[in-house]
């Protein structure tokens, strides 16, 4: 498979450069140069297969054997889904009537983005083993206002030749979300909590960095965020297998943030998974929604705060991939309307383009007392606790049950309710104390953390960098400390 950019700057790539590229160079957005499709016959193997199996059939579809060989792939994924708290990986559990659960919070800090960055970090460890003499290591760089931070120190602590670098805004992620990022004592990862910053802040200085050329290629960088070529590929995988457990084809409702998640469902739809519908669940942060009920894609002056943190955004940033491959691959009209979206925090999607993106995905806008009256009706009626998130993707099904027609609905389960307590007491007032608290997570709190505090400037985080990685060269084997 090769790969180019959304907006025309590169032609051709393979996967290892689509990987480590990250963004283009033009700005735009590394996408797959077609779509493989799979036949009745394969879907008929793949339904028997276990799912790091069939991560390997389906991801291999899009590396070329002479860049990562089949052998290879097979043994990565073995590996980046051995240790999860489910045998099945993502299992997918019936709630009520027509709804079930596509269970994706098993994975080491239980939310979905473990399932992607799992396989990232043990994908990059073997990029690595395959670079010239010399030039075996790799600077990971990345901002995070909570999840994708904990779920990438957990993918990379400790493999060999990677560094990790996560700026998060100080006082700003959840308890928990920091404990997930600093209770680790692997030399190779360091949190780094900005002093007075918010996500944006974050964000970026880390923009900044990737931007600076010679920065860049001193210290290889590479990016962890849901724009990564890779993240995407893994996530194809769970629509398939979630497929395959329920008699009819679904209906994917996904709690979207960045567009990353429903990007893969959308990719899987147009493989071959059986899929009668994608709903694009949001927040009070709906640029999506209302790009979906208007055509125009606008940014808001700022992200609201929400229940559902994770889905806290202003602008998605994969939404590129959608516009291209609806506008029917057109790099110069994807080109033409993301530049105006930069210039003006706006454009309006002609007319095919638009109604090709709304036969392709509804979407629906949860806001704060949908999200509690959810987690607190299906607790009562099922006694499932659903997290902040979920409940997102639960409610905007039901809202757009009359457009869905009848059959199976799959709401992908983002993460284990144990992660947001606040929302859980809030919907659930005394009731709640008959959910039990997940140990795993809250005794994270009381183990010693390891974090570094930093003034809220690109220098500050600049000197880190060089700092931390002039100790560490030359490459020495991971020393574990404690
Ligand atoms: C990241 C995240 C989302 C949003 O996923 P995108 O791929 O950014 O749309 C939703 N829920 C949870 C719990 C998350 O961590």
């Amino acid at each position: 498979m090769r790969y180019r950019s959304t907006r025309g700057g590169v032609e051709d790539c393979g996967f290892v450069d689509a990987v480590l590229m990250g963004l283009a160079p033009d700005r735009g957005l590394l996408v797959p140069k077609t779509i493989p499709k799979v036949d009745a016959a394969t879907l008929e193997k793949w339904s028997k297969l276990p799912f790091a199996s069939l991560a390997t059939e389906i991801i291999s579809l899009y590396i070329d054997e002479s860049e990562i060989s089949r052998a290879e792939l097979e043994q990565l994924t073995k590996t980046a889904y051995s240790n999860w708290r489910s045998e099945h990986v993502t299992p997918v559990h019936h709630l009520d009537g027509d709804y079930h659960l596509l269970e994706l919070f098993h994975g080491p800090t239980y939310a979905f983005k473990d399932v992607a960055l799992q396989f990232l970090g043990v994908l990059f460890e073997l990029i690595l083993t395959k670079k010239p003499k010399g030039q075996e290591r790799l600077t990971i760089i990345g901002a995070t206002s909570g999840d994708t931070g904990s779920s990438a120190i957990a993918g990379v602590r400790g493999k060999e030749g990677v560094e990790c670098f996560i700026l998060y805004p100080e006082n700003r992620t959840s308890p928990i979300q920091e404990a997930q990022m600093c209770a680790y004592d692997d030399e190779n990862v360091h949190a780094l909590a900005l002093r007075g910053a918010c996500f944006d802040d974050c964000q970026k200085i880390v923009k900044g960095l990737f931007a600076d050329q010679q920065f860049h290629a001193r210290h290889s960088l590479g990016a962890v965020n849901s724009i990564n070529w890779a993240r995407i590929v893994a996530q194809i995988v769970y629509y398939f297998y979630a497929s395959f457990q329920v008699d009819a084809a679904p209906v994917f409702s996904v709690p979207t943030g960045n567009f990353g998640d429903v990007l893969a469902g959308w990719y899987a739809k147009e493989m071959g998974c059986a899929c009668r519908g994608l709903v694009v669940a949001t927040n009070a942060n709906d640029i999506l929604a209302r790009f979906f009920a208007s055509g125009t894609y606008s940014r808001p002056p700022s992200a609201v705060e929400t229940l559902a943190p994770s889905m806290d955004i202003c602008v998605s940033s994969n939404f590129e991939r959608f516009v291209f491959h609806c506008s029917g691959n057109d790099a110069a009209q994807t080109k033409s309307l993301m530049d105006q979206f930069e210039k003006t925090g706006a454009f309006t999607a002609p007319p095919a383009l638009k109604a090709k993106a709304q036969a392709e995905m509804k979407a629906a806008s949860v806001q704060k007392e949908e999200i509690l009256a959810t987690i607190k009706s299906r607790k009562e009626a099922t006694g499932y606790v659903l997290d902040p998130h979920t409940a997102c993707g639960v409610r905007a099904a039901e809202d757009l049950k009359s457009q869905l027609g009848a059959g199976p609905v799959i709401c992908l389960a983002c993460a284990h309710h144990g992660k947001f307590p606040a929302a859980i007491n809030a919907a659930l007032g005394d009731d709640a104390k008959s959910v039990p608290p997940e140990k795993a997570l809250t005794d994270l709190l009381s183990v010693p953390h390891r974090k570094d505090i930093l003034e809220n400037s690109a220098r500050a985080v600049i000197d880190f960098v060089e700092k931390t990685m002039a100790s560490r060269k030359p490459a020495a084997k991971k020393a574990r400390t404690a």
